[in-house]
């Protein structure tokens, strides 16, 4: 049996952004949350608390998963979509 790694499995991962992030985290829903889920479940690393309490996001390397929206637990703090015009994450077999 041929096992591969992750490092292996991200070589074939093709992200191609679309001009509008396909996420908008909204900061002022934001500033009260205490949890800060989103922080710990993307599996791509995409959210960071920064010192001051806000978040930082980066739409760029997204799988679109969807878990960050699924987790957050405060209503429109995430608007998500799929990106538009074949924008967005690809996954080749090998
Ligand atoms: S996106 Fe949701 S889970 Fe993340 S900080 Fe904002 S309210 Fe909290
Ligand atoms: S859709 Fe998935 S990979 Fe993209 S930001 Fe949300 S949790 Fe992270």
């Amino acid at each position: 049996m041929v096992s591969t790694t992750l490092a292996e499995k991200m070589t074939t991962v093709r992200f191609r952004p679309d001009h509008e992030p396909h996420i908008v985290v909204d900061g002022d829903i934001c500033r009260d949350c205490t949890l800060h889920t989103c922080v710990y479940v993307c599996p791509a690393n995409l959210f960071s608390l920064l010192s001051d309490g806000s978040i930082l996001f980066n739409h760029e390397e997204c799988f679109e998963c969807g878990t960050c929206y699924v987790a957050c637990n405060r209503e429109g703090a995430i608007h998500w979509r799929y990106p538009g015009g074949g924008r967005g994450v690809s996954f080749r077999d090998s």
